[in-house]
């Protein structure tokens, strides 16, 4: 079936959601449910470049749903007749089980929700999306496209954590790795836009969004990562602190009694930039820091210092490496940050070029010198393309027929 693929992305408040020609790549629609369960919900949606909104409250997911749906049809397009080839779900955590796009089934949904202990902030929320979606399409495939599926062939020293072996095989503590539809897609696209065969590239791919990780791949297979058992390890991000001793936890238990929620919420909401300086916007930082704000300016520095950091380790992981690339809203955007994250690597052969990373073009591209050894690039992630082509491998005359895991 050559229809569209609807693809969604449930949050605990939030849903984001795009109706995409898997072949073509282009956005059909697309639009976001936010602060459901609030009095002020609202949802803005885009269709045929026409910008709508709805305001008022939003009881639950399905009725976001509903009212999105509504929007569609507003717009002049009736989704139950739109010949809907597959819906496709982001869902955060697969564990062990799942580690390639799945059709969802009763079994599946209870085994995303069974492992809601590894990801309680969004597997149960990415549940709820499916079961609202599935209620409105009943008849089409629903498929899950995990963000640590990547991530599944990490070699064992890259993913397991030095505690005691016993304690982690009993509670599934290891690193899983998320972004990992991202990462995939990004560096798929390294080759094509370079021409070359992935089999043949090592990459470091930098995933700079409100969330961060960096991933080093050798030949197309993720040989490391740096978010772990859940997205809070790694770069400084947004809200979350990355690496960070975890004898801090223990301490700000005893000393600061606080019990282990507030410290969750400190360490993935209020933390890394924001904790740091108040705002996590990237834009916002830079105007700060043009105001001289000092806070600003330390929470800027202590994010190169991280990103730099991973940089070296994963030029040393593999050893050899061809391309660095940076992706998502940051990575796209920021200027400074690549060439800060970059800056007196000469030596190593990384040589960006100041007028390639400042031009600006949105599409894939080349900003390192013609003579930088590692070739730097700036890629335009998207991952609900990604997952709009996983799941339209399910549609009935999909291009591949893979298992139920
Ligand atoms: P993402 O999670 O990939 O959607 O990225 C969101 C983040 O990208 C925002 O919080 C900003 O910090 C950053 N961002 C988006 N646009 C820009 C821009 N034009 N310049 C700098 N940072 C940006």
């Amino acid at each position: 079936m050559n229809g569209p693929v609807l693809v969604i992305n449930s949050g605990s408040s939030s849903i984001k959601y795009q109706l995409i020609d898997p072949d073509g790549g282009e956005a059909i629609a697309s639009g976001l449910v936010e602060r459901i369960g609030e009095p002020d919900g609202v949802i803005g949606h885009r269709q045929g470049g026409i910008d709508s909104e709805h305001r008022g409250p939003i009881a639950d997911h399905a009725e976001g749903l509903r009212l999105a749906f509504a929007m569609f049809a507003e717009a002049g397009m009736d989704l139950t007749t739109a010949g809907i080839a597959a819906v496709g779900h982001r869902v955060v955590h697969g564990g062990e089980v799942f580690y390639r796009p799945t059709r969802i089934t009763a079994d599946v949904i209870a085994e995303i929700s069974r492992l809601s202990a590894l990801a309680p902030l969004h597997n149960p929320a990415n549940v709820v999306g499916i079961e609202s979606a599935m209620r409105v399409f009943p008849d089409v495939p629903h498929v899950a496209v995990f963000d640590t599926a990547f991530f599944h062939t990490l070699p064992a020293e890259a993913r397991t954590y030095a505690i005691d072996a016993q304690v982690a095989a009993a509670h599934g503590v290891r690193r899983y790795g998320f972004h990992g539809t991202s990462h995939e897609y990004v560096s798929g696209r390294v080759a094509e836009v370079l021409g070359r065969d992935n089999a043949e590239l090592n990459q470091i791919v930098l995933h700079l969004g409100n969330g961060a990780s960096a991933s080093a791949i050798a030949g197309g297979r993720a040989m490391d990562t740096s978010m772990g058992l859940t997205p809070l390890e790694g770069l400084v991000m947004g809200t979350r602190s990355g690496d960070i001793d975890p004898g801090i936890v223990m301490h700000l238990r005893r000393s600061a009694d606080l019990d282990v929620d507030a410290i969750d919420d400190l360490l993935n909401r209020g933390s890394g930039l924001k904790g740091l300086c108040g705002v996590n916007d990237f834009r916002e930082l830079r105007r700060l820091i043009a105001d001289g704000d000092e806070a600003a300016r330390l929470a800027y520095d202590v994010y190169i210092h991280r990103l730099r950091k991973y940089i070296g380790a994963y030029l040393v992981t593999l050893g050899r490496v061809d391309t660095i690339t940076f992706t998502a809203g940051v990575g796209e955007n920021a200027v400074e940050v690549r060439a800060d994250a970059l800056a007196g690597l000469e030596s190593l052969g990384i040589e960006i070029d100041l007028e390639r990373n400042v031009a600006k073009d949105r599409s894939a591209r080349v900003i390192s010198t013609d003579s930088s050894r590692v070739t730097v690039l700036v890629v335009p992630t998207n991952e609900e393309l990604a997952i709009a082509r996983a799941a339209r491998s399910f549609a009935p005359d999909g291009a591949v027929e893979q298992g139920q895991r």
